[in-house]
Parts: structure tokens; sequence; C-alpha cells
């Protein structure tokens, strides 16, 4: 059996390789507990443990070892005084049928948990030939991934930030794309995941940020200035020197900090709010925004929100498309719009695509939208000439770094 922690590097990036490490020494302590003294229990690196069970059973019984092991995991955990729940993915080989030697037991039980896991985690798969050729794919896909930015593969588009009365752009959201040579344009939510898990997320967060400055110099030349907001990883975050990263781009580029702002997910924020916030003082210190991603989707603790200094909440989509119809959905929406007026942030609605979203956004009073009505994200030179197409840019100095 194959076993993998779900999660295990977000926890590991958001509360410290102290807690990841008590956390895999509980983990032992649980799959050790609900085995027999005859199998053997190891951890083979990482969040990857490895079972050998060395009396054969029918396959039911690994099933129920499997679901139980489950169980074990999920139990809460009370580590260095954080509660932490943590899911598993189990893959499942058998001997003879599904490999005659170790290597091929260990590949096939891998590639069995790689299926678990995409099947949505918290749950175990039995090993198919057809899963090999995902894991290979799975593989490839990463070797190319890591080469991505070298081969200057990756590309950055831009979706306009809108102030919801008057129209006026008051920023933009750079979001990343991969043009692989042979599959074309590929999507974030098809690669960023994979980055993720296989840590490249840090060196492709950096290139983002290293891209949008630039970009931001060029456009402020040419006379746009505009605010650019960059959607930043837990693991760029946890490397502790983000903001003097930014600065030390601000400087190289000839970047104005006011020109950036940072997104990060509210789920990333409050995993771990305490040490998040000398980061945002120091990034705010610089003339840099903080902006709360996908704001709805996670759990926040007002308490922080109050004290953590931020400058923006971007309402997540899902509640935004369906706030002009859904009483429930709505009233969501029109209570993160008096939160974020109460606390002095400044609210954005993501998602925006149709007339009557926009006016039910209006009538609640969120100053400002990003979505298909207004703009799809599209690339630099794109968004430049949409830019100056809006009205009032026919001087293209007059466009402002307007605070939503
Ligand atoms: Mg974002």
């Amino acid at each position: 059996m194959f076993i993998d922690l779900d999660r295990f590097k977000h926890i590991n990036d958001s509360l410290g390789h102290d807690v990841g490490d008590g956390l895999l020494q509980e983990v032992a302590g649980r799959l050790s507990n609900n085995l027999r003294a005859s199998d053997t229990v190891a951890r083979i690196g990482g969040d990857e443990f490895v079972i050998l069970l060395s009396h054969a059973d029918e396959p039911e019984a690994y099933a129920a070892l499997a679901q139980k092991l489950m169980t074990a995991l999920a139990e809460p955990m009370r580590i260095a005084g954080h509660a932490i729940q943590v899911g598993a993915s189990v893959g499942i080989a058998c001997f003879p049928e599904d490999g005659a030697g170790v290597v091929a037991l260990m590949k096939h039980a891998d590639a069995a948990m790689y299926a678990a896991k995409s099947a949505g985690r918290g749950t175990y798969r039995f090993f198919q030939a057809a899963m090999t050729e995902k894991a290979e794919q799975r593989l490839r896909l990463e070797m190319e991934l890591r080469r991505a930015a070298k081969n200057g593969e990756l590309k950055l588009f831009y979706q306009p930030r809108v102030a919801l009365v008057g129209g006026t752009v008051v920023g933009l959201e750079a979001l990343v794309r991969w043009r692989h040579p042979q599959h074309g344009l590929v999507l974030p939510a098809d690669f960023i995941p994979l980055a993720e898990e296989t840590g490249i997320i840090g060196e492709l967060g950096d290139w983002v940020l290293e891209e949008a400055c630039r970009q931001s110099r060029d456009w402020r030349l040419r006379g746009l200035a505009t605010r650019i907001a960059v959607n930043v990883s837990a693991k760029q975050l946890q490397s502790g020197n983000l903001a003097e990263r930014i600065a030390e781009l601000a400087r190289q580029y000839g970047t104005a900090p006011a020109d950036l702002e940072i997104e990060l997910t509210e789920s990333v924020i409050m995993a771990n709010p305490e040490q998040v916030s000398g980061t945002f003082a120091e990034l705010r210190r610089q003339g840099v925004s903080v902006a709360v991603d996908d704001f709805g989707t996670g759990y926040s603790s007002l308490a922080y929100l109050r004290r953590l200094p931020l400058d923006v909440l971007k309402i997540d989509r899902s509640f935004v498309s369906n706030a002009d119809r859904d009483e429930g959905d709505g009233e969501i929406v029109r209570t993160i719009v008096a939160l974020g007026q109460a606390l002095g942030l400044s609210v954005v609605a993501e998602g925006v695509e149709t007339e009557s979203q926009a006016a039910f956004l209006r009538a609640c009073g969120c100053p400002a939208g990003q979505g298909y009505l207004y703009s799809r994200p599209q690339p630099a030179a794109a968004i430049e000439d949409w830019l100056r197409a809006q009205p009032g840019m026919d001087n293209p100095g007059a466009m402002k770094c307007v605070t939503a």
C-alpha cells in the first residue's frame, strides 16, 4: 500500500516544518497501531508511507484495511497547539498479479495512489494497467513544467478590474498561462495544482512577480499607469522574504510599488495569520497593497480580518455567479460588501459575467468588479489596446492608479 497525505505540503508551508514533522510522527504512530506485528510500515520520503502486508488476503480485506487506516488518520490531531486534520490517499498493488518484483509493485501502488488522489482524495484505489500511462503522463508534464519558465513558455494575461459605477479601470490582475509547445494554451487549473504539489510553484510564482514588475514599468513608460495584482502562493509567503523580493524586483525594474498588489487566498492567510501579518505590514510600508483572494470560501477569523494590514477583499466568483438570482448568495455578497466597508477595505467582485449581476452588485454598494462582462484575461498587447480604447483614454496619461 502506498499512502500519501492529502495537502501535507499546505500544512508544512503554512504552519512550518516543526508542525509538519510532528504530524508525520503522529501519522506513523497511527499507522503502526492499526497494523499487525508482521506488517511493515516505512516512510519513504516527504509525506509518503509504504506498507508491506506479507500475509496474503482477499482484496476485500485490503480495501477494509485501507478504509480503517484512512479513518484513523482523519481523526483530528493536536500538534504544537494547532488542531490539524489530515486526509490520506491510498494505492494498493498485489503480488504477483500487479508486479513480480519490488520495483514494479511500488511503481504500481504509487500509480494507484495518484488515481485515488485525482478521484478526489481521501479514498483508495487498486492498481489497474491503464494507471501507469497516466502516471507517466503526469511525470512528463512535471518535467515540461520545470522547463517552461526557462523556455519562455509562460505568459501573463491581464484581466481588468473595473469601477462598477462609471466603468473606470481601477487595476489589472495578472494571470499566468502556459503555452505548451505541443498542447497549446494550458489553463492554470491544469498545471497550478501540479506546480504546488511538486514545489515548482515557488519558481513559477517568482517568474510571475518579475514579469509583472517588468510589464508595469513598460506600461508606465508609455503612459499607462495602472495597478497590477499578482497572485502569490503559500510557498512564496513561506519563503519568508516575499517583501524583500518584491522590493528588490521593484528596484531592479524601476516599478512603482504603488502599482503592485499582492493577492493571497483567504485560506492561505488564515492558516497562519500571525506569521503573514509581519510580511503584510512590510509590503504596505513599501506601498504595495494586499488583497484577500477567493473571500468567502475559507474560514476567516473576524478578529484577524480586523487586525491584519489588508486593503482589498475579493468576493469569490461562486457567490457572485448567482447573487442576482439566489437569495442566499445575494445575502452573502451584501454581507461581504458591508463587512469590507466596516473594516475600511475595498471590495472587488470576481467573475462578473452579466449586466444583471453588475446591477445587483452596484445596488449592494460594491465598488468594483472583474469578469467576462468587462473583459476576459488577454495578453499584454491586447489588453493595452483594450485599455486605450476605453472612453476617456484618448489621453493615455489620464489613466490613474485609482483605489477601487
Ligand atoms: Mg486572484
